[in-house]
């Protein structure tokens, strides 16, 4: 088993880089290349050759590798498929916006959550992700954006320094059940990568401890709360997690984080549909009915609700709603003083609904 670099304190990158024979001030420009997220050795051009291929024998740089990368055709959103240690695969999505730069973490690989609307839950949980592990996807989409310099593509306006500068948690499982990890990845991406709380985000389908747990830990990052419906019975029946905690529960605690931390509070909604007998859409959440029951929960309340037109995965039995449906929803919102967007779809052609990516390649595989 090749040693992980990346894991190792600088005590032990130095001793591992000395009995090689190497000087002490190797293992100082082995971690600047590793702490920018160098895929490989072979790009350490200061570092003897030698060394480099020695190094690519015995070692690799960080705890995942990339699998897959899609490139949308507007270039703005890059798609990664990962593949850990132990080979379980993640999914990481890197978007460029005219803000800044933004990367969506996974969590875990996979998700016990067993949302009915979500490919990532359909292999079921493997395992929670690492510290490292979540730190390595920020380090894979750096890097990326080191290559976009290197091809002199600019970045995207002029707020945009090109560097990573936004994290949401919102990839692949849910962080609230990796919440130490999840802590832990966060102070480093706030201490080593300069990103400042303002600009990070986790997002969670409920879990009221986990809310809790953020709120003591105390730092004013932004909360999404994943809803996708107005009321118990219907969230129940899409959001298994709501048995657990009812939805009225977790917006209370989720209202007390944003209080607390002076955030507005994200609350995202999938518009979804399906078919009926006649193979025509009816609205499953998204009517008039759901829009004004949603206005009542939130209203008078800090809150962006992003509306999201569902992304079709074969797997699930939803069907998408005509934009015009989109509209009427977010109008009705709009009319009850509920801030609302439509967020605006990123990176469609390549599949970047969270989960699609990985289930396509494990079936791939079979
Ligand atoms: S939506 Fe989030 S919490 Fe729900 S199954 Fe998918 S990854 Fe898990």
């Amino acid at each position: 088993m090749k040693t992980i670099l990346f894991n190792l304190t600088d005590g032990e990158l130095e001793q591992f880089i000395t009995q090689l024979g190497q000087p002490r001030f190797r293992s100082k420009q082995v971690r600047e290349w590793l702490n920018r997220g160098a895929p490989d050795f072979s790009v350490m051009k200061n570092l003897p050759e030698d060394l480099r291929n020695k190094l690519s024998e015995i070692a690799e740089t960080l705890p995942l590798k990339i699998v897959k990368r899609l490139q949308s055709s507007d270039n703005q959103t890059t798609k990664f498929l990962l593949e850990l240690n132990d080979c379980e695969q993640i999914e990481c999505v890197l978007m460029r916006t005219t803000y800044g730069n933004s990367v969506c973490v996974s969590s875990q690989a996979g998700c016990a959550m067993g949302c009915k609307f979500c490919a990532s839950t359909l292999l079921g949980l493997k395992r929670n992700l690492t510290v490292n592990e979540m730190f390595a996807q920020v380090l894979v989409a750096q890097w990326e954006l080191r290559r976009d310099k290197m091809r002199d593509i600019k970045p995207n306006g002029d707020a945009n320094n090109g560097d990573v500068s936004h994290i949401v948690v919102m990839g692949t499982g849910e962080p609230l059940q990796n919440t130490e990890n999840v802590i832990g990845f966060l102070e480093r991406a706030n201490t080593e990568l300069n990103i400042s709380w303002r600009r990070i985000t986790v997002s969670t389908c409920g879990i009221v401890p986990g809310i809790n747990e953020l709120n003591k830990w105390g730092r004013p990052i932004n909360m999404a709360i994943s809803l996708h419906a107005p009321d118990d019975d219907l969230r129940s029946q899409i959001m298994p997690i709501n048995n657990k905690y009812k939805l009225q529960e977790v917006l209370d605690a989720a209202f007390a984080f944003s209080d607390a931390h002076n955030r507005q509070l994200m609350i995202e909604y999938i518009l979804l549909g399906q078919k009926d007998k006649n193979d025509s859409v009816v609205l499953y959440n998204a009517s008039e009915e759901h829009a004004n029951k949603l206005s009542k929960l939130l209203q008078g309340h800090n809150v962006m609700v992003n509306l999201i037109p569902w992304n079709t995965v074969d797997e699930r039995d939803f069907a998408s709603i005509s934009g015009n449906a989109v509209h009427r929803f977010q109008d009705i919102l709009i009319k009850n003083g509920v801030h609302t967007r439509i967020r605006r779809e990123r990176g469609a052609d390549i599949g970047s609904a969270c989960g699609q990516l990985r289930l396509k390649n494990a079936k791939d595989k079979k």
